[in-house]
C-alpha cells in the first residue's frame, strides 16, 4: 500500500525524522490560509505547492511550484488543484491521461534563504531479497532520477546492508553521513536522520522509504523534502491506524 507524500511525512515526523513542514488542502481558499499560517511560522514569503498523487516525477510535470507571494500561491494552487497531472511515472507517462489532483501540500521552502549552501541527497531504505537483509541506498546525487544516476555514474550510488536481526549499528549511520561528505552539525544531524528513518522503516513494517531529495539546509539541518512510502500489506493488521 502506497502512502501520499503528506501521509509519509506524518509517519516520519512521529519517528523524529525532520521533514519539510506543510499542510494538505483541497481548495484554493484553504491553500491561501495555509500559506498565511506558514508565513507567520517561518517568517518568509516563499512556499511550495505540491500535488498529492500516487506518482513521482511531479516536478517534471508541473506539479511542484515555488510561490514567492500570496498572489503566486493562489495562482499555482488554482492551476494544480483539479489538473490532470502527467509525469513520467503516471500511467502512460507524459503521453497518458495523467492523474487528477484532488489535494495539494502547501509546504515551507526549506531551500531559503541560503539556496547555494543547500545540498540534495538521495536516501532510501528497502529490503534486499537476494542478500536477505535490509539495505540503505544513498547518493550525493539527490533530487534527480536515481535510476539514471545508477546507470550513468554507478560509483555515486552507495549501499549499506543491515542485518535484520541485529539492526542498524551506530557505525553504519556514521558511515552513511561520512560518505555523503558531511561534517560538524550536519554530520550529527544526518546520523540522527538515518537512525530514525531506519526505525520508521522497521517499526511500520514498510517495504520502502524513499527520500528524494533529502536536503542539507543552509543552517545544517537535514530535512526530508519528498518521501515515498510503501507499506507491506501482509503486516497492515498490525497498524490499523495506517
Ligand atoms: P517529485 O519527486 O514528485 O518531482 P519533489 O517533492 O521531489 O517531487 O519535488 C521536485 C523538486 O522540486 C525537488 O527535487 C526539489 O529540487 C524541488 N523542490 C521541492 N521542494 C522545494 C522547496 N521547498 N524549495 C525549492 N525547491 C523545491
Ligand atoms: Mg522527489
Amino acid at each position: 500500500m502506497n502512502l501520499h507524500e503528506y501521509q509519509g511525512k506524518e509517519l516520519l515526523e512521529k519517528f523524529g525524522v525532520a521533514i519539510q513542514r506543510g499542510k494538505v488542502v483541497e481548495s484554493v481558499e484553504e491553500a491561501v490560509t495555509a500559506y498565511r499560517e506558514l508565513q507567520e511560522e517561518t517568517g518568509t514569503d516563499f512556499a511550495v505547492v505540491k500535488a498529492q498523487i500516487h506518482a513521482g516525477g511531479r516536478g517534471k510535470g508541473g506539479g511542484v511550484k515555488l510561490a514567492k507571494s500570496a498572489g503566486d500561491l493562489r495562482e499555482h494552487a488554482d492551476n494544480i488543484l483539479g489538473m490532470m497531472l502527467k509525469t513520467p511515472q503516471t500511467p502512460g507517462g507524459m503521453e497518458g491521461p495523467g492523474k487528477l489532483v484532488r489535494k495539494v501540500l502547501i509546504a515551507e521552502d526549506v531551500y531559503a534563504p541560503d539556496f547555494d549552501a543547500c545540498k540534495e541527497f538521495y536516501i532510501s531504505v528497502l529490503m534486499d531479497r537476494e542478500r536477505r537483509s535490509n539495505v540503505i541506498i544513498y547518493s550525493t546525487e539527490g533530487g534527480m532520477d536515481i535510476e539514471k544516476v545508477a546507470e550513468e555514474t554507478p560509483h555515486l550510488v552507495h549501499k549499506e546492508h543491515i542485518h535484520p536481526g541485529i539492526g542498524l549499528l551506530p557505525f553504519q549511520a556514521r558511515k552513511v553521513a561520512f560518505n555523503l561528505g558531511l561534517e560538524g552539525i550536519a554530520f550529527k544531524n544526518m546520523v540522527k536522520f538515518i537512525t530514525n528513518l531506519y526505525r520508521a522503516f522497521t517499526d511500520s513494517d514498510a517495504s520502502l522509504f524513499e527520500i528524494n531529495p533529502c536536503l542539507k539546509t543552509g543552517d545544517d539541518r537535514i530535512v526530508a523534502v519528498d518521501c515515498k512510502v510503501s507499506l507491506d500489506e501482509n503486516a497492515l493488521f498490525r497498524h490499523p491506524h495506517l
